[in-house]
């Protein structure tokens, strides 16, 4: 079934040999991957004709395996903030995410050298304690059964006591929770959105239902569990959908189990809009006139304002314990 997703499967010759490599084309069922020297030769290059396809890669990661949170991320409170860029792109197609900006087209490169990432933070470990966003430029759970780095992940916060890592994920499986280790630092975050935002917006993501089903099973297994309300989109109706799925998440889930919810209206970094406003002249996302501030694209206050407390007001009544984070 995945290796019907990528039109082609590529590994850099310096990884043919990673457990991670040989691991990964087993579970995509393919023997037979392309070699070739650097992933760059063919991540997001296009095809003959002109196209942009969407291809596999296993490569090594040249850069560093940890960055320091940008700004317009939330850090709940954790002073060293990271993200880990151990796979590059996402198999869901959102249209308003920043990896539409940062990445040309639709390849998806897995570095195999998980480990080198886990050794640079056991030395972090060693100044201070470290919180990680490990699904940053993709959605990791939805890769589960490609890479198996959300297990990797829960293993690594389970034996590293000053290691905590959020798994940010729009995906509604809800078979792998109860097999992996659990651990009070391996943080299951959810983005919820509203179905008509996801419809419209959200391509090839699963709808609240699933995403609600797939918190559930998270919090039974023992996992500490995020509902992120972020991004909010403006659309004319957003007051009742927003309403309305609030409504419909606290009837589904006991929200007192959760751990903190993050709220936040869309924001990006101006270069990535930039991008973004080039390739998706029609969507409505890309083109909306935002404002800037300090290099990163926002809604006007009043629009963001009243978004933002709109659904803090609406969390206030429903449940009213737990801690809501609001990314300014
Ligand atoms: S699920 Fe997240 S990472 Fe994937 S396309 Fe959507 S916003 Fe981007």
């Amino acid at each position: 079934m995945w290796r019907a997703l990528f039109d082609n499967v590529y590994v850099e010759e310096r990884t043919l040999k990673d457990a991670e490599t040989v691991r990964i084309l087993e579970r995509i069922g393919c023997d037979s991957p392309q070699v070739l020297g650097h992933y760059k030769d063919v991540f997001d290059k296009r095809n003959e004709n002109g196209s942009l396809g969407r291809n596999l890669i296993l490569a090594h990661n040249p850069g560093k395996h940890l960055y320091e949170g940008a700004p317009v991320c939330q850090s709940f409170g954790n002073e060293h903030f990271y993200y880990s860029p151990g796979v590059m792109n996402c198999i869901y197609d959102c249209e308003y995410c920043f990896l539409k900006g940062m990445y040309p087209g639709s390849d998806i490169c897995i570095f195999t050298d998980i480990e080198e990432t886990f050794s640079e933070i056991d030395e972090l470990v060693k100044l201070h304690p470290v919180y990680v966003c490990a699904s940053y430029n993709t959605d990791l759970t939805a890769l589960e059964g490609i890479t198996g780095y959300v297990r990797r992940w829960c293993e690594k916060a389970a034996e590293t006591p000053d290691l905590s890592v959020e798994l940010r994920s729009k995906c509604a499986r809800t078979d792998i929770y109860g097999e992996l280790p659990v651990s009070e630092r391996a943080i299951f975050a959810f983005t919820l959105s509203p179905d008509a935002i996801a419809e419209r917006f959200e391509k090839g993501t699963p709808g609240l239902d699933g995403r609600i089903a797939a918190m559930n099973a998270a919090m039974n297994a023992g996992f500490p569990v995020r509902i992120c309300f972020d991004p909010m989109i403006y659309v004319r109706n957003w007051r009742e959908i927003y309403s309305s799925m609030i409504g419909k998440v606290a009837a589904g889930a006991d929200l007192s189990k959760v751990r903190d919810i993050s709220i936040g209206t869309f924001r990006i970094s101006d270069q990535y809009l930039k991008n973004m406003r080039k390739k998706y002249p029609d969507s409505a996302v890309a083109q909306y006139p935002y404002v800037n501030e300090e290099g990163y694209y926002q809604y006007p206050d009043e629009v963001r304002l009243s978004m933002e407390e709109h659904i803090k007001r609406e969390l206030s009544e429903k449940c009213p314990i737990v801690p809501v984070f609001d990314w300014k």
